[in-house]
Order: structure tokens, then sequence, then C-alpha cells
């Protein structure tokens, strides 16, 4: 069977990529298969070869998708899928279309010189983070399969197996992608790309770009907000990677923060900590100012105009931002309502853990609620945790102990954990992988048997890198 895709994507946006295909491998071989996504997408029984986009339907229309991006606040003029097709659409559960699309499928006209691979270990990286991120009720792009290639890719540290990442997303239009045309002086396109994207992530803001615009700043208001509530640091906040949808997209250096220190970083090429934890608001709006500027003649014809609004649509960012997170906050520490203290309560909570487990410290607070020890011992040092305690208590409203335990998760994809399962994968042993994605698939649901995947690294773990030559 074939996968049952549409080109719709295709059929209207002629102008946005470059027909391509698949570069044949030698032995395509499921390595894991998303079933619980395939029995929900009504997807038929698929090969490898049908996954991959070696098989495909005669009409399927494969391309490769045009887009441009700051990167690390330099603009590349053309970016574009150096190593991904857009195979078509899928229909989601609810109706709306689901892109799918490979990641590591061989090189295409904008690969620059690069392989256009991907290999085993970051597309199962790429397979488990996006299924946790998912699971936490995070807006992400979905892995449906990881499919093994049978053939060697050349990285820094070697030859690899190389693999090809099936990948769902609502769909591929990044900030980037307006970038592109914006930046070629093509008001036309950029045009096509705002009502296209309109119609089928934000039809309520039909013919209306200034909605448009605080529409998806409101999403990825959200989004970010949702990634620090958890601790997760993306790693490469270029506006490539950013989604009209708001979706999560991308996963190439990420990382789970474990001790919460604001500064976290991974990624061994982010030296100057430009996406570190902490910043990563502060990114999100220069990546919208980006997105905005793409969208001012369409704003308005009088340029100053368009500015204005663009500036004041863009001051609501934070706000937005705020909003969501202190949201969230409320949530994570049981307390009923909204009331004037909360923002200092949710601060002063995270000055206490500063240097402790994020993860552990907020699952923790459900027990702290009889038993404050039960924080303590987590706490790298005492402070003033009494004073805030007591104020927490006042604070918090009745069923605080299960609200918390549905907003703070058990388990996350620990950095050691993660390298430990994709090392037993790279080697065919699949077992420990399957046991880590089976915790972080009900990260809320503390289950016997899953508390390795629970605790802090040992000792020996050092500190986390993580790279972006994936
Ligand atoms: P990323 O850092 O994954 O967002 O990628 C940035 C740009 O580099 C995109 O245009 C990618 O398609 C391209 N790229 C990343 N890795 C490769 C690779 N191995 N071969 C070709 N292009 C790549
Ligand atoms: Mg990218």
């Amino acid at each position: 069977m074939t996968l049952p895709l549409h080109a719709r994507f295709t059929d209207e946006m002629p102008g946005f990529y470059v027909d391509w295909q698949t570069t044949p491998v030698p032995a395509p071989a499921t390595l894991k298969l998303n079933e619980g996504m395939c029995a929900q997408l009504g997807l038929p029984d698929l090969s490898a070869r049908a996954l991959i986009g070696l098989d495909l339907a005669p009409d399927a229309h494969p391309v490769a998708l045009v887009y441009a991006g700051h990167q690390f606040g330099g603009f590349s003029p053309r970016l574009g899928d150096g190593r991904a097709l857009l195979l078509g659409e899928i229909n989601g559960p609810d109706g709306a279309l689901l892109d799918v699309a490979l990641k590591g499928s061989g090189p295409t006209p904008f690969s620059r010189g690069a392989d256009g691979k991907a290999a085993i270990g970051p597309v199962l990286r790429e397979y488990l983070i996006s299924e946790a991120m998912h699971a936490l009720g995070i807006p992400t792009t979905r892995a449906l399969a990881a499919v093994g290639t049978g053939e060697m890719v050349m990285r820094d540290t070697g030859p690899v197996p190389g693999a090809v990442l099936v990948r769902i997303a609502a769909s591929h239009i990044r900030v980037g992608t307006f970038q592109y045309f914006a930046a070629r002086g093509e008001l036309d396109k950029v045009q096509h790309l705002a009502d296209y994207a309109i119609a089928r992530h934000y039809p309520e803001c039909a013919g209306n770009y200034p909605a448009f615009f605080a529409a998806v700043a409101k999403r990825q208001a959200q989004l970010v907000a949702q990634w620090m509530l958890v601790g997760f640091v993306h790693g490469v906040m270029n506006t490539d990677n950013m989604t009209i949808s708001g979706e999560t997209i991308d996963y190439g250096p990420c990382a789970f923060m474990e001790e919460y220190a604001p500064g976290t970083v991974f990624s061994s090429i982010d030296r100057q900590g430009r996406y570190a934890y902490a910043n990563q608001p502060l990114i999100l709006g220069w990546n919208l100012a980006r997105f905005a500027e793409t969208l001012l003649p369409l704003f308005n014809a009088d340029e100053s105009q368009a500015v204005e609004q663009a500036t004041d649509m863009l001051q609501q960012v934070a706000a937005d931002y705020q909003e969501a997170w202190l949201a969230g906050m409320r949530e994570k520490l049981g307390l009923d309502g909204a009331e004037e203290g909360d923002q200092a309560l949710a601060d002063d909570f995270l000055a206490l853990i500063t240097g402790a487990d994020w993860t552990i410290c907020f699952r923790s607070l459900s027990a702290a609620i009889d038993d404050p020890s039960r924080l303590r011992v987590h706490l790298a040092d005492d402070g003033p945790l009494e004073d805030w305690l007591m104020r927490w208590a006042a604070r918090r409203g009745v069923d605080a102990a299960e609200r918390m335990d549905r907003a703070n998760p058990v388990y996350i994809p620990r950095n050691e954990r993660v390298e430990s399962a994709l090392t037993a994968a790279i080697a065919g042993d699949m077992t420990e992988f399957e046991e880590l994605l089976q915790a972080i698939s009900a990260p809320y649901e503390a289950r016997k048997g899953l508390e390795r995947f629970a605790i802090q690294a040992s000792a020996g773990f050092g500190q986390y890198r993580t790279f972006c030559g994936t």
C-alpha cells in the first residue's frame, strides 16, 4: 500500500517548491512505526519503501520547499529543504490536512554541499522528543516512523547508520517561508502565502492580515510559554524553525533542562547563549518582529502606519507570553483563580529551586502539601523555604494536589536516559528506546518499574552537549 496523499499545497502554491524525489537507498527497513498514530489516521499497512516515498501513488507530488531564515541573527536568503521533502498531505482526525514530510531523504537543490542525509541517532532522538512533547500537551510535529536506509552516512565522529524520519505536521510553513519572498520583493507571493496560511490555520482571520499576525504571535507565545513550563530548550530558534501553525518543529540540538539554571544552553554551536533557556521568550519577540516585517505592506499601504500597527502588536507579544506562562504556573502550583501576588509566588519558587531539578521539584509539590520535606530534600539549599510554604499554603486551591499532578510531569526525556537508549538502538537493541518511549508517552502517570526514568542523572554523566550536524 502507498500513503493516501493529497497534493493540495503543490496544486495551490506553484513557485513555493521544486519538484523532487527521495534518493533511492540500498535497504530501507522500518526501525520504529508509530502504530497508535497510524491507527488514529486510518493509514493502511505501509512498507518502509512506502513510508519514505520510494513507492508513491502515481499522482503523488513530492517537493522540496523553499524558505529563507535568520540563523543566529544573520539572514540567509535561501535555505530551503536541504534534506527534507514534503510528500503531500493526509486527512487529520478532525478533517484538517496534515503534511507528511521526510527528513534525511537525500540531497536537494537546497543542500548547499551537505549530504542531505540523516543519521539514525538524531532521527530516533527527534522521534522520542517530539512524542514526549506531544504527550506533554505541547503543539509539535509528530513522528510517524523512523526508517533505516541500510547505508552509512559520514559524520564528524565517523560513519554512522543512516535513517529517514517520517514527520507529520499541521504544515511546514515557517516565518522563513515569508522571509524568502519578502526579501525578493515578491509581495504577491507573500500575500498568496498569507492567504493560504490563513485558510489552513486561521480561517477566522480571512482578509485581515493584522489579525493573522496577531493570531500567529499569540500561538507562538503560548507555545514558548509551554516550553518554559517544562524546561524545554529548543536550541535553534532560527526564523526558519518557527512555524506559522504554532507547532514546535526541528528537533536538532534541543534538550530538557534538568537542574534549573536560566542560562542553560545545550547546543555546542550556541556559544553566545542566544538560544539559552531564559532567552527563548525574547527570541520569540525578535522572530515575530522579522515575521511582521514581511507583512508590513499587507498591514497598510502607508508604511509608517503599518510600522505603528506592527509595533503595537509586537508589544502585545510579551504580555501574551507572560499571561500564558502565569496561567501554566498557576496549574503547576495548584492555585485557583488569579491573584495579584501570583507572579511573585511563582518567581520566588523559581529562586528556591535554582540549581535543583526542575521536573522533580515541581512534581514533589503535591506530596509537599502534607510533608514539606518531600520538596526540601531536592533543593540545592534551604533558603527562605518556610516563608514561601506559608504563602503557598494560604493561596493554594482545595484540589491542588490532583491539579498539580496533571500539570507537573513525572517523566521527561532525561538526557542520560535518551543517550543510553540511543546508544543501544544504534547498536540494534530497541528495548531501552521502547521503555523510555513508554514512560514519556504518559508523562503525568507515575508507574511502577519506570522509576529510573524519573531520577537525576548519575554523578558521572557530566555536562550535556548537543550537536546540530544531525
Ligand atoms: P536546521 O538546522 O535543521 O534547521 O537546518 C538548516 C538548513 O540546513 C536547512 O536548509 C536544512 O535543510 C539544511 N540542512 C541541515 N542538515 C543538512 C544536511 N545533512 N544536508 C543538507 N542540508 C542540510
Ligand atoms: Mg530547520
